[in-house]
């Protein structure tokens, strides 16, 4: 464990570099706890300008009786807009929120060092440029890190104190401290493409988009699947809300950053929605109608169907699913066997299967086989939430009726998809907590840092690693085989991490040290 830095830079006069949306954010936040701060921007005025809106901002939350006038005209008084970096000299800290361009984030720094002390503190707020890169060039590397605010600054709590392969341990500490006294939930991160939250968010977007490239849904049953999990916005309003544009380009610099790993690749689906200017809600469609009076597609309303009349009924399995199953059954009044020694979950029923996925396609599992998505919706959720399934090509039509209004009878809202492996949720979740098992692999956070920043970055309703506790390691590497299989690619790689989790909990099942 690092020791707590000796660097204390609580109250440290701040220079902010860059007065757009982030810089002026920042500089709020520092006035706020108590920094005097300097405002600069390249453009003459600008750092004027951002200060003058800030304050009509914050106005109107005194106005609205959320924040005092007192401290509202304090932190204002903090701030001195500049034109000429020669005036903030006395900064021991710097924030530089300037345009995402390498060669300008070096420029400055190199500019900074020999205006500041020599122990000044510099911070970038790059979101996708290597800090190590950064770093390059400077006469004291090691006192530059990341520290990566998200979008509002003053509402966002996650700060992702970046290292690079420079970075003093020590300078990294001070300002984890410092977002902490920000009020911030500061988590450390190693200078990656991605870092934590654009890396380990990736597969939400990439295996709807996936699923969108081979037809298997459509959006709108794909975003309710998922909001189904507790997510605030499915994936295609979302890739709509942020714009096709920038996710598209997020997409491709991890993608390049990775040298063309196949995990990151960039979709042909959203090129398309790029090269037609449907961008999402900013150009007035993406993958909806976003503009005025326009009619989307919703799912169908909930009926509870008729439970169907079935012969021998077994809840195969354990765990939670398995035992979600049974007390449905038990309320619908059913009676039915348990036969928790199977290596499947779901119902028998007569001579056909209703599974859990396991990430094969039903047509591979059998005749009368349908397979359902993972039922992972948050606790107190209503009956009647969206829940993928898939038919077996080869099966009856009577399987085919039943399988749906067995679903609902069992409290679910079933949406046909095609028959794919995975499914959405199981698909989704299963490489998103693969991604974050890597991104702990490669040391580049903790478990516990890749779910504070999920939740606290994207505003997931649980991180990775919370999901794994609810799953199990061994069902996500099975999973994932199963895409692996059905897609015969390097996309589906199982985490090495992932794997040592499953062997380890197989051993402790079979009372092994
Ligand atoms: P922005 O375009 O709103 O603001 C950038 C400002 O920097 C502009 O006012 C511009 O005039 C100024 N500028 C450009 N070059 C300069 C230079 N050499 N010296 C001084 N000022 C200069 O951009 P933004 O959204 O605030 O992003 C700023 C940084 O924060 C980028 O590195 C971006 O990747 C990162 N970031 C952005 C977000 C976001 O959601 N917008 C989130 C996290 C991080």
């Amino acid at each position: 464990m690092t020791p707590p830095s000796t660097i204390d830079l609580r109250g440290a006069p701040l220079l902010v570099v860059g007065a757009g949306i982030m810089g002026a954010g920042i500089a709020q936040v520092a006035a706020q706890a108590g920094h005097a701060v300097w405002l600069h921007d390249a453009r003459e005025g600008a750092a004027a300008q951002a200060k003058d809106k800030l304050a009509a901002s914050l106005d109107a939350l005194v106005a609205k009786g959320k924040l005092g006038s007192d401290a509202v005209a304090q932190a204002l008084a903090r701030i001195t807009p500049i034109n000429d970096l020669a005036e903030a000299a006395g900064a021991t800290l710097v924030v530089e929120a300037i345009v995402e361009k390498l060669d300008a984030k070096r420029a400055l720094f190199q500019q900074l060092e020999g205006l500041l002390a020599a122990d000044a503190v510099l911070a970038t707020n790059t979101s996708s440029i290597s800090v190590t890169a950064i770093a390059n060039g400077l006469k004291r590397p090691e006192r530059l890190v990341g520290m990566h605010f998200f979008n509002p600054v003053p509402l966002m709590k996650l700060v992702e104190v970046v290292s690079g392969l420079h970075t003093d341990a020590a300078i990294a500490e001070a300002v984890f401290a410092l977002g902490l006294h920000w009020g911030k939930t500061p988590v450390h991160a190693r200078s990656t493409p991605g870092f934590i939250v654009n890396r380990i968010a990736r597969p939400y977007y990439a295996e709807t988009l996936a699923l969108l490239h081979e037809r298997a849904a459509t959006p709108t049953v794909l975003d309710a699947c998922l909001r189904a999990v507790g997510f605030r916005m499915g994936p295609c309003e979302l890739m709509d809300l942020i714009g096709h544009d920038t996710n598209f380009s997020v997409t491709q610099s991890v993608y390049e950053a990775n040298f063309q790993d196949k995990r990151y690749q960039p979709s042909g689906v959203q090129r398309d929605l790029v090269d037609g200017g449907l961008l999402g809600r900013k150009s007035g469609r993406g993958f909806y109608d976003h503009r005025p009076g326009a009619v989307n597609p919703v799912l169908p309303a909930f009926e509870p169907a008729a439970v169907p009349v079935g012969g021998l009924l077994r809840v195969m399995g354990h765990g939670p699913v398995a035992d979600r199953l049974a007390a449905a059954l038990t309320q619908l009044g059913r009676v039915f066997q348990r036969k928790e020694h199977s290596d499947w979950v779901g119902l028998d029923i007569d001579d056909a299967q209703l599974r859990l996925t396991d990430g094969r396609c039903a047509s591979e599992i059998g005749v009368n086989v349908a397979v359902f998505d993972l039922p992972m919706q948050p606790a107190g959720a209503e009956p009647g939430q969206p829940l993928a399934w898939a038919l077996s090509g080869r099966a009856t039509e009577a399987w085919a009726e039943k399988v749906p209004r067995w679903l609902m009878a069992l409290g679910f809202h079933p949406q046909r998809v095609a028959d794919t492996p995975g499914l959405v949720v199981a698909r989704t979740l299963a490489m998103l907590v693969n991604e974050a098992a890597d991104a702990v692999l490669q040391g580049v956070c903790t478990p516990e840092g890749a779910d504070a920043a999920m939740k606290l970055g994207v505003n997931y309703p649980a991180g990775p690693f919370e999901w794994l506790a609810r799953w199990d390691a061994a069902s996500v590497v099975r999973l994932i085989e199963g895409l692996d299989a059905g897609y015969c690619g390097e996309r589906y790689r199982v985490s090495p991490w992932l794997r040592q989790q499953a062997w380890q909990a197989a051993a402790r099942q079979e009372g092994q040290p």
